[in-house]
């Protein structure tokens, strides 16, 4: 996923002549570390879903991977991380394209605001599972979506 996206250095690395200045802030040049690290809108998009926990997340995408391998011996905590990740470069690869076909820009917080519903409705989804799964059912086992109010949600907006 991470290379592969045609960001504007990489078109501009094929031959085509293109803006390469970042669609989300307008003054980064638009590179995979740029969007969906460095960029201040990125940034607030992140910061949001780490604030309240003591975890940071890694500035470069390459130590991601590692990061989310030793950041927590909990599963579920680690499953949430993965999707926190997966959502947020879904969600503003979209709004970086739909800032190149449309004039519709949404603010940060709204793509904030849809993440989190986003992954509210996934870790529902999984507690479900585990709770149909009786077998596998610890009762002292925190549900995801408890571990996502405690660590993850925002607490703002
Ligand atoms: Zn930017």
């Amino acid at each position: 996923m991470w290379q592969r996206l045609p960001t504007r250095d990489k078109l501009a690395g094929w031959g085509l002549n293109l803006p390469t200045n970042c669609l989300l802030c307008g003054t980064g040049s638009e590179t995979s570390d740029h969007l969906f690290f460095s960029c201040n809108y990125s940034t607030e998009v992140w910061t949001s879903f780490f604030s309240q926990s003591s975890l940071s997340r890694p500035s470069v995408f390459p130590d991601v991977v590692d990061w989310v391998r030793t950041v927590t011996s909990s599963k579920k905590v680690k499953v949430i991380i993965k999707l926190i990740f997966q959502a947020c470069i879904y969600f503003l690869w979209r709004e970086r394209n739909s800032r190149l076909h449309s004039a519709m820009l949404k603010p940060s917080h709204v793509i904030q605001r849809e993440i989190q519903l986003q992954i509210r409705a996934r870790l529902l989804g999984l507690d479900w599972e585990s709770y149909k799964a009786l077998a596998t059912r610890s009762a002292s086992q925190s549900s995801y979506l408890t571990l996502w109010f405690e660590m993850f949600q925002p607490r703002k907006a």
